[in-house]
Protein backbone atom coordinates (compact mmCIF):
# COMPACT_ATOMS: atom_id res chain seq x y z
CA UNK A 1 0.00 0.00 0.00
CA UNK A 2 0.92 3.77 -0.91
CA UNK A 3 1.55 5.12 2.27
CA UNK A 4 0.54 8.91 2.48
CA UNK A 5 2.94 11.25 4.73
CA UNK A 6 2.69 14.79 5.17
CA UNK A 7 4.98 17.69 4.27
CA UNK A 8 6.06 19.36 7.57
CA UNK A 9 4.36 22.62 8.43
CA UNK A 10 7.84 24.33 8.81
CA UNK A 11 7.62 28.42 8.97
CA UNK A 12 4.64 28.67 10.99
CA UNK A 13 5.96 32.15 12.64
CA UNK A 14 5.27 32.69 16.08
CA UNK A 15 5.14 37.05 14.99
CA UNK A 16 3.77 37.54 18.58
CA UNK A 17 4.48 40.80 19.60
CA UNK A 18 6.32 40.63 23.22
CA UNK A 19 6.68 44.61 23.06
CA UNK A 20 6.62 45.62 27.01
CA UNK A 21 5.53 49.67 27.59
CA UNK A 22 8.14 52.08 26.51
CA UNK A 23 10.36 53.38 29.72
CA UNK A 24 9.40 56.86 30.47
CA UNK A 25 12.44 58.82 29.22
CA UNK A 26 14.41 59.46 32.02
CA UNK A 27 15.07 63.35 33.41
CA UNK A 28 18.56 64.13 34.21
CA UNK A 29 17.44 63.88 37.87
CA UNK A 30 16.59 60.33 37.46
CA UNK A 31 19.86 59.46 35.69
CA UNK A 32 21.93 58.46 38.75
CA UNK A 33 19.21 56.46 40.23
CA UNK A 34 19.04 52.73 39.47
CA UNK A 35 17.22 51.86 36.88
CA UNK A 36 13.15 51.24 37.67
CA UNK A 37 11.66 47.95 35.93
CA UNK A 38 10.13 49.00 32.22
CA UNK A 39 7.21 47.48 33.19
CA UNK A 40 5.50 48.18 36.71
CA UNK A 41 4.27 44.52 35.96
CA UNK A 42 0.61 43.71 37.33
CA UNK A 43 -1.26 40.60 38.74
CA UNK A 44 -1.40 37.84 35.31
CA UNK A 45 -4.97 38.16 34.40
CA UNK A 46 -5.93 34.43 34.65
CA UNK A 47 -8.33 32.68 32.06
CA UNK A 48 -9.29 29.31 32.19
CA UNK A 49 -9.16 26.54 29.44
CA UNK A 50 -11.33 23.37 28.72
CA UNK A 51 -10.60 20.91 26.82
CA UNK A 52 -11.57 17.60 25.03
CA UNK A 53 -8.59 15.80 26.11
CA UNK A 54 -7.59 13.42 28.91
CA UNK A 55 -5.05 14.91 31.32
CA UNK A 56 -1.39 14.42 29.47
CA UNK A 57 -3.19 12.72 26.75
CA UNK A 58 -0.34 12.71 24.05
CA UNK A 59 -0.48 15.01 21.16
CA UNK A 60 -3.59 16.57 21.89
CA UNK A 61 -3.51 16.63 25.75
CA UNK A 62 -0.08 17.69 25.61
CA UNK A 63 -0.74 20.32 22.53
CA UNK A 64 -2.94 22.19 25.01
CA UNK A 65 -0.47 22.49 27.90
CA UNK A 66 2.08 23.93 25.09
CA UNK A 67 -0.60 26.23 24.24
CA UNK A 68 -1.23 27.19 28.14
CA UNK A 69 2.69 27.86 28.85
CA UNK A 70 3.24 29.88 25.36
CA UNK A 71 0.33 32.30 25.84
CA UNK A 72 1.67 32.92 29.82
CA UNK A 73 5.29 33.45 28.05
CA UNK A 74 4.25 35.45 24.68
CA UNK A 75 2.28 37.81 26.84
CA UNK A 76 4.99 38.53 28.91
CA UNK A 77 3.42 36.83 32.19
CA UNK A 78 0.43 39.42 31.51
CA UNK A 79 -1.68 36.22 30.51
CA UNK A 80 -1.98 32.86 32.48
CA UNK A 81 -4.03 29.63 31.71
CA UNK A 82 -5.21 27.44 33.91
CA UNK A 83 -6.30 24.35 32.49
CA UNK A 84 -8.82 21.08 33.04
CA UNK A 85 -8.57 18.43 31.11
CA UNK A 86 -11.65 16.97 30.09
CA UNK A 87 -14.42 15.85 33.07
CA UNK A 88 -12.40 18.81 35.36
CA UNK A 89 -14.66 21.69 34.71
CA UNK A 90 -16.78 20.36 32.17
CA UNK A 91 -17.11 17.26 30.28
CA UNK A 92 -15.70 17.15 26.55
CA UNK A 93 -18.79 17.41 24.64
CA UNK A 94 -19.70 20.59 26.80
CA UNK A 95 -16.86 22.93 26.18
CA UNK A 96 -18.24 24.66 23.99
CA UNK A 97 -21.09 25.77 25.90
CA UNK A 98 -18.84 26.75 28.67
CA UNK A 99 -17.09 28.99 26.60
CA UNK A 100 -20.26 30.68 24.85
CA UNK A 101 -21.83 31.16 28.40
CA UNK A 102 -18.19 32.74 29.68
CA UNK A 103 -18.48 29.49 32.55
CA UNK A 104 -14.67 29.18 30.98
CA UNK A 105 -12.48 31.44 28.78
CA UNK A 106 -11.49 29.10 26.39
CA UNK A 107 -11.45 25.29 25.09
CA UNK A 108 -9.28 23.42 23.09
CA UNK A 109 -10.95 20.55 21.10
CA UNK A 110 -11.86 20.18 17.48
CA UNK A 111 -14.54 21.83 15.84
CA UNK A 112 -16.50 18.77 14.81
CA UNK A 113 -17.81 17.86 17.88
CA UNK A 114 -19.91 21.39 17.31
CA UNK A 115 -21.86 19.92 14.51
CA UNK A 116 -24.97 19.82 16.32
CA UNK A 117 -24.64 23.48 16.83
CA UNK A 118 -24.19 24.10 13.16
CA UNK A 119 -23.06 21.59 10.35
CA UNK A 120 -20.89 24.22 9.45
CA UNK A 121 -18.15 23.81 12.32
CA UNK A 122 -17.30 20.84 10.90
CA UNK A 123 -15.29 21.89 7.84
CA UNK A 124 -13.03 23.47 9.92
CA UNK A 125 -11.65 19.94 11.58
CA UNK A 126 -12.05 17.51 9.08
CA UNK A 127 -14.56 16.51 6.07
CA UNK A 128 -14.22 13.26 3.81
CA UNK A 129 -11.99 13.31 1.27
CA UNK A 130 -11.44 16.69 1.74
CA UNK A 131 -8.42 18.53 2.26
CA UNK A 132 -4.88 17.78 4.30
CA UNK A 133 -3.84 19.42 7.04
CA UNK A 134 -1.42 21.48 5.57
CA UNK A 135 -3.98 22.23 2.81
CA UNK A 136 -6.79 23.18 5.62
CA UNK A 137 -4.42 25.87 6.83
CA UNK A 138 -3.98 27.13 3.50
CA UNK A 139 -7.52 28.00 3.30
CA UNK A 140 -8.08 29.03 6.61
CA UNK A 141 -4.88 31.26 6.83
CA UNK A 142 -5.27 32.56 3.23
CA UNK A 143 -8.09 31.75 1.75
CA UNK A 144 -10.97 33.29 3.06
CA UNK A 145 -11.75 30.11 6.17
CA UNK A 146 -10.67 32.45 8.94
CA UNK A 147 -13.40 35.08 8.39
CA UNK A 148 -16.20 32.64 7.56
CA UNK A 149 -15.24 30.59 10.97
CA UNK A 150 -15.05 34.13 13.38
CA UNK A 151 -18.87 34.66 11.30
CA UNK A 152 -19.77 31.52 12.13
CA UNK A 153 -18.17 31.60 15.84
CA UNK A 154 -19.34 34.92 16.52
CA UNK A 155 -23.17 33.39 16.73
CA UNK A 156 -22.55 31.57 19.49
CA UNK A 157 -20.01 34.42 21.31
CA UNK A 158 -16.91 33.17 20.30
CA UNK A 159 -13.50 33.40 18.14
CA UNK A 160 -11.86 30.21 17.76
CA UNK A 161 -8.34 29.09 15.95
CA UNK A 162 -6.82 26.14 14.29
CA UNK A 163 -4.69 25.13 17.41
CA UNK A 164 -3.11 21.84 16.53
CA UNK A 165 -3.32 19.01 13.96
CA UNK A 166 -3.37 15.04 14.31
CA UNK A 167 -1.98 15.20 10.42
CA UNK A 168 -3.44 12.14 8.63
CA UNK A 169 -5.87 9.82 10.29
CA UNK A 170 -5.96 5.88 9.62
CA UNK A 171 -8.94 4.58 8.38
CA UNK A 172 -9.45 1.89 11.13
CA UNK A 173 -9.27 -1.36 13.15
CA UNK A 174 -11.51 -4.39 12.01
CA UNK A 175 -11.56 -7.74 13.34
CA UNK A 176 -12.11 -9.60 9.65
CA UNK A 177 -10.51 -8.48 6.76
CA UNK A 178 -12.78 -6.29 4.94
CA UNK A 179 -12.23 -7.64 0.72
CA UNK A 180 -15.50 -6.27 -0.55
CA UNK A 181 -18.34 -3.97 -0.03
CA UNK A 182 -20.30 -7.21 1.16
CA UNK A 183 -17.78 -7.25 3.95
CA UNK A 184 -18.68 -3.89 5.25
CA UNK A 185 -22.16 -4.55 5.18
CA UNK A 186 -23.93 -4.99 8.56
CA UNK A 187 -20.58 -3.69 10.68
CA UNK A 188 -20.87 -2.08 13.54
CA UNK A 189 -17.88 0.63 13.76
CA UNK A 190 -16.83 3.34 16.08
CA UNK A 191 -16.75 6.08 13.88
CA UNK A 192 -18.28 9.83 14.86
CA UNK A 193 -18.80 12.42 12.25
CA UNK A 194 -19.78 13.03 8.64
CA UNK A 195 -17.06 9.67 8.15
CA UNK A 196 -19.73 7.74 10.19
CA UNK A 197 -22.81 9.49 8.02
CA UNK A 198 -20.54 7.87 5.03
CA UNK A 199 -20.20 5.00 6.29
CA UNK A 200 -23.85 4.48 6.85
CA UNK A 201 -24.04 4.86 3.45
CA UNK A 202 -22.33 1.35 2.44
CA UNK A 203 -24.53 -0.39 5.28
CA UNK A 204 -22.20 0.22 8.57
CA UNK A 205 -24.11 0.94 11.51
CA UNK A 206 -22.13 3.61 12.96
CA UNK A 207 -21.48 4.42 16.69
CA UNK A 208 -19.92 7.27 18.52
CA UNK A 209 -17.70 6.24 21.31
CA UNK A 210 -15.75 8.07 23.74
CA UNK A 211 -11.73 7.61 23.31
CA UNK A 212 -12.15 5.78 26.47
CA UNK A 213 -14.62 3.15 25.51
CA UNK A 214 -13.99 1.92 22.77
CA UNK A 215 -11.27 -0.84 23.76
CA UNK A 216 -13.86 -2.81 25.87
CA UNK A 217 -16.25 -2.50 23.28
CA UNK A 218 -14.29 -4.29 20.90
CA UNK A 219 -13.43 -6.60 23.42
CA UNK A 220 -17.00 -7.06 24.36
CA UNK A 221 -17.91 -7.67 21.08
CA UNK A 222 -20.25 -4.33 20.95
CA UNK A 223 -18.55 -3.11 18.29
CA UNK A 224 -16.60 -4.89 15.14
CA UNK A 225 -14.53 -1.92 14.03
CA UNK A 226 -13.25 1.61 15.20
CA UNK A 227 -11.15 3.89 14.09
CA UNK A 228 -9.40 6.67 16.50
CA UNK A 229 -6.76 8.52 15.40
CA UNK A 230 -3.66 7.37 14.02
CA UNK A 231 -0.53 4.54 14.71
CA UNK A 232 1.27 7.08 18.10
CA UNK A 233 -2.51 7.17 19.86
CA UNK A 234 -4.04 4.15 18.51
CA UNK A 235 -0.88 1.90 20.13
CA UNK A 236 -1.51 3.15 23.45
CA UNK A 237 -4.99 2.17 23.46
CA UNK A 238 -4.14 -1.95 22.58
CA UNK A 239 -6.87 -1.59 19.93
CA UNK A 240 -4.50 -4.26 17.79
CA UNK A 241 -5.10 -7.08 20.27
CA UNK A 242 -8.85 -7.18 19.52
CA UNK A 243 -8.78 -6.15 15.83
CA UNK A 244 -5.69 -7.21 13.90
CA UNK A 245 -6.33 -5.43 10.52
CA UNK A 246 -5.37 -2.13 9.91
CA UNK A 247 -7.09 -0.03 7.08
CA UNK A 248 -5.18 3.43 5.84
CA UNK A 249 -5.28 6.29 4.64
CA UNK A 250 -8.49 6.93 6.32
CA UNK A 251 -11.03 8.80 4.16
CA UNK A 252 -12.49 10.63 6.80
CA UNK A 253 -10.19 12.58 8.52
CA UNK A 254 -7.52 13.50 5.76
CA UNK A 255 -5.87 16.22 8.37
CA UNK A 256 -8.25 16.87 11.57
CA UNK A 257 -7.60 20.55 13.13
CA UNK A 258 -7.95 20.84 16.85
CA UNK A 259 -8.69 24.61 17.86
CA UNK A 260 -8.34 26.81 20.59
CA UNK A 261 -11.93 29.22 21.47
CA UNK A 262 -12.51 32.39 23.13
CA UNK A 263 -15.22 33.50 24.46
CA UNK A 264 -16.00 36.94 22.33
CA UNK A 265 -16.24 38.68 25.20
CA UNK A 266 -13.19 37.96 26.96
CA UNK A 267 -11.28 38.52 23.69
CA UNK A 268 -12.41 41.71 22.90
CA UNK A 269 -11.48 42.58 26.53
CA UNK A 270 -7.64 41.91 25.31
CA UNK A 271 -4.86 44.00 24.56
CA UNK A 272 -3.41 43.78 21.30
CA UNK A 273 -0.13 42.50 22.65
CA UNK A 274 -2.47 39.34 24.77
CA UNK A 275 -4.37 38.47 21.69
CA UNK A 276 -1.19 38.38 19.50
CA UNK A 277 -0.20 36.17 22.03
CA UNK A 278 -2.82 33.79 22.03
CA UNK A 279 -2.50 33.70 18.27
CA UNK A 280 1.25 33.19 18.56
CA UNK A 281 0.80 30.36 20.42
CA UNK A 282 -1.79 28.54 17.88
CA UNK A 283 0.58 29.44 15.22
CA UNK A 284 3.35 27.53 16.84
CA UNK A 285 0.99 24.62 18.28
CA UNK A 286 -0.16 24.25 14.88
CA UNK A 287 3.23 23.90 13.49
CA UNK A 288 4.45 21.67 16.54
CA UNK A 289 1.92 18.77 16.80
CA UNK A 290 1.68 18.41 13.16
CA UNK A 291 5.08 17.73 13.22
CA UNK A 292 5.27 15.67 16.28
CA UNK A 293 2.40 13.25 14.79
CA UNK A 294 3.91 13.00 11.81
CA UNK A 295 7.21 11.47 13.46
CA UNK A 296 5.59 9.63 16.25
CA UNK A 297 2.96 7.97 13.98
CA UNK A 298 5.98 6.93 11.55
CA UNK A 299 7.40 5.28 14.66
CA UNK A 300 4.36 3.64 16.27
CA UNK A 301 3.72 2.31 13.08
CA UNK A 302 7.03 0.59 12.95
CA UNK A 303 6.12 -0.99 16.52
CA UNK A 304 2.62 -1.95 15.22
CA UNK A 305 3.78 -4.17 12.33
CA UNK A 306 6.56 -5.49 13.59
CA UNK A 307 6.46 -6.43 17.62
CA UNK A 308 2.78 -6.69 17.16
CA UNK A 309 2.16 -8.23 13.81
CA UNK A 310 -0.52 -5.81 12.81
CA UNK A 311 -1.62 -6.59 9.22
CA UNK A 312 -1.51 -2.86 7.30
CA UNK A 313 -3.96 -2.92 4.68
CA UNK A 314 -6.31 -0.79 2.43
CA UNK A 315 -9.35 -1.01 0.84
CA UNK A 316 -10.06 -2.19 -2.28
CA UNK A 317 -10.38 0.13 -5.77
CA UNK A 318 -14.57 -0.53 -5.58
CA UNK A 319 -14.71 0.32 -1.66
CA UNK A 320 -12.76 3.45 -2.54
CA UNK A 321 -15.04 4.59 -5.08
CA UNK A 322 -18.32 3.84 -3.18
CA UNK A 323 -16.69 5.46 -0.14
CA UNK A 324 -15.89 8.75 -2.41
CA UNK A 325 -19.55 8.27 -4.17
CA UNK A 326 -21.52 8.09 -0.73
CA UNK A 327 -19.09 11.32 0.56
CA UNK A 328 -20.39 13.60 -1.94
CA UNK A 329 -24.03 12.77 -1.40
CA UNK A 330 -23.46 13.37 2.76
CA UNK A 331 -21.23 16.75 1.75
CA UNK A 332 -24.11 17.57 -0.71
CA UNK A 333 -26.93 17.32 1.83
CA UNK A 334 -24.83 19.05 4.27
CA UNK A 335 -24.43 21.84 1.95
CA UNK A 336 -28.22 21.93 1.97
CA UNK A 337 -28.48 22.55 5.54
CA UNK A 338 -28.87 26.35 5.79
CA UNK A 339 -27.34 29.45 3.56
CA UNK A 340 -24.13 29.72 6.07
CA UNK A 341 -23.32 26.10 6.13
CA UNK A 342 -23.51 25.84 1.58
CA UNK A 343 -21.14 29.48 1.79
CA UNK A 344 -18.84 27.64 4.06
CA UNK A 345 -19.26 24.46 2.29
CA UNK A 346 -18.67 26.43 -1.28
CA UNK A 347 -15.39 28.08 -0.38
CA UNK A 348 -14.13 24.96 1.01
CA UNK A 349 -15.03 22.53 -1.62
CA UNK A 350 -12.93 25.92 -3.90
CA UNK A 351 -10.24 25.47 -2.14
CA UNK A 352 -9.99 21.82 -1.63
CA UNK A 353 -10.14 21.67 -5.89
CA UNK A 354 -7.45 24.15 -6.19
CA UNK A 355 -5.38 22.14 -3.73
CA UNK A 356 -6.54 18.85 -5.55
CA UNK A 357 -5.16 20.00 -8.55
CA UNK A 358 -1.55 20.89 -7.46
CA UNK A 359 -1.31 17.91 -5.21
CA UNK A 360 -1.84 15.55 -8.45
CA UNK A 361 1.91 17.05 -10.22
CA UNK A 362 3.62 17.69 -6.52
CA UNK A 363 2.33 15.51 -3.04
CA UNK A 364 0.87 12.90 -5.07
CA UNK A 365 3.29 11.86 -7.32
CA UNK A 366 6.23 12.88 -5.54
CA UNK A 367 5.26 10.04 -2.30
CA UNK A 368 4.19 7.45 -5.16
CA UNK A 369 7.72 8.23 -6.93
CA UNK A 370 9.83 8.23 -4.25
CA UNK A 371 8.62 4.40 -2.74
CA UNK A 372 9.09 3.74 -6.56
CA UNK A 373 13.03 5.14 -6.05
CA UNK A 374 13.15 2.51 -3.26
CA UNK A 375 13.00 4.97 -0.74
CA1 LIG B 1 -10.70 10.02 14.33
Amino acid sequence: MKRRTLLGAGGLGLGAALAACSAPQSTKAEANQPAAPAVMRKKARTLRMVTAWPKNFPGLGTAAEEIARHIGVLSNGSLSVKLYAAGELVRAEEAFDAVSSGAADLYHAAEYYWQGKSKGFAFFTAVPFGMTAIEQLGWVNHGGGQALWEKLSARFGLIAFAAGSTGHQMGGWFKKEINSLDDLKGLVMRIPGLGGDVMRELGVSPKMLSGGAIYQALQSGAIDATEWVGPWNDLAFGFYREAPYYYGPGFHEPGSTVSLGANLKVWQSLSPQEQQAIRGACGWVMSTSLAQFSYENAKALQVLEKEHGVKVRSFSDDIWKALGKAAKKVLDEVARTDEETRIIHDSYMHALHEASAWAQVSDGPYLRLRALAGV
